[in-house]
């Protein structure tokens, strides 16, 4: 190269290079990165066929912050690996269609959220995957469907009317029948249970949820052995719905106040919940540390820290009684969402469950004025007011 002092465009690129640090700092680094740099040509062909540790592209092929927060999520949930996804959905997405190939029939319990529900039952079908929804509480039903499948699914604690999966039997029946398992822990959260403990192969949360816990990311996560992080990875770097490196910062922000935020959504859920069991308007709550769920036992044995920030109020009065208590609400939002600092709350027959038939729907235990209520992180005697006013109102 000669003397000549390179161009203006040149120096402004390459004269931004990141200093050497070898300091530990309490917050990781984004790597805000979309590729990396090889020394040579060989360099490069063994790090993209993974032949050789490295970096090569962030999609799916890997980044030191998405690797940083991988790391925590396997650790906390007691799994040797976990692959990051761009939401709750593109997990879902990218952990049936790598397990599950046309022909191939998907065992799933029924209380699905409502995006895995629609997944299985308007997306996949089409592709001639096949999603056979059972009873989780029925283990003979879910013994009877699981030879031959291709996947168990089901979820810790499942949406609106908090039932618990009794993930230790689920997962004995699932090694019976070499049938590999998966649970959507979303609102249990690391903090209150780890599946792989019962023998669950993939433990997914959206991480826009809990994990984040401040209403500002979307993300998913799957906790899983390395092998099984392998047929993920493989999956979504030719579907491409991988985590951000920023939203990985901000998971990883959320987690470390996981174990104290978890403490206070559960204790909060706890005491509101069983006050307001006692309020006229309320005809019921759907809670599983409440004696009065149907789940109670199971709940003691799979969540025994606490059954969450997640309870369902049936206010009195049907869908009228469920919306005025939404509207009659000042503090708790009306909102989509849940598991983050402020508390929201959504009348479920005329909004996640809009589709369903009113009789399908109260079949599935959803009441006209059920109300699904994620405690946030306020003081609970002012929710505890907010709500009792909001009751009131509905007179
Ligand atoms: C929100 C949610 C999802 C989907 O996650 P996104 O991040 O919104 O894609 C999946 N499962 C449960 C239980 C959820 O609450």
């Amino acid at each position: 190269m000669s003397e000549r002092r390179r161009g203006f465009q040149t120096r402004a690129i390459h004269a931004a290079v990141a200093p050497p640090v070898d300091q530990q700092t309490p917050s990781v680094p984004i790597y805000q990165t979309s590729t990396f740099r090889f020394d040579d040509a060989d360099a490069y062909a063994d790090t993209i066929a993974f032949r050789r540790p490295g970096y090569t592209y962030t999609r799916g092929y890997g980044n030191p912050t998405l690797d940083a927060f991988e790391a925590v999520v396997a650790e906390l949930e007691g799994t040797g690996a976990a692959m990051s996804f761009a939401s709750g959905m593109a997990a879902i997405h990218t952990l049936w269609t790598s397990l599950a190939s046309s022909g191939d029939r998907i065992v799933a319990t029924r209380a699905l959220y409502g995006g895995a529900f629609s997944l299985a039952t308007n997306v996949l079908p089409r592709f001639g995957v096949t999603v056979e929804l059972v009873d989780g509480r029925d283990l003979e039903a879910v013994a009877a469907a699981l030879p031959g499948a291709a996947l168990f699914y089901t979820e810790t604690i499942a949406n609106p009317t908090m039932d618990v999966a009794d993930l230790e039997a689920l997962g004995a029946r699932c090694r019976e029948h070499a049938v590999p398992a998966a649970v959507d822990n979303t609102f249990a959260s690391p903090a209150l249970c780890n599946p792989a403990e019962y023998g669950f192969d993939f433990v997914l949360h959206s991480t826009t949820k809990y994990l984040g816990g401040h209403h500002d990311h979307i993300g998913g996560v799957i906790a899983c052995s390395s092998e099984g992080r392998e047929a993920l990875r493989s999956t979504a770097i030719d579907t491409g719905g991988t985590m951000a490196p920023f939203d990985a910062w901000l998971a990883m922000r959320g987690i470390s106040t996981l174990g104290i935020r978890m403490e206070r959504h559960t204790s909060s859920a706890a005491w509101i919940a069983a006050r307001l069991a006692e309020h006229p308007r309320v005809e019921r709550i759907h809670y599983a540390a409440l004696p009065s769920h149907p789940d109670h036992g199971v709940a003691a044995r799979i969540l025994p820290n606490g059954a969450g920030g997640m309870f369902a109020v049936e206010v009195a009065g049907g869908v009228d009684g469920g919306k005025a208590f939404c509207d009659g609400l000042e503090l708790a939002w009306i909102a989509t969402s849940l598991g983050g600092t402020h508390t929201l709350v959504g009348h479920a027959a005329s909004t996640t469950h809009r589709q369903y038939p009113p009789e399908a729907r109260r079949a599935a235990g959803i009441s006209d004025g059920l109300v699904r209520v994620s405690v946030g992180l306020e003081d609970p005697a002012d929710l505890l007011d907010d709500m009792t006013q909001a009751l009131e109102a509905t007179r």
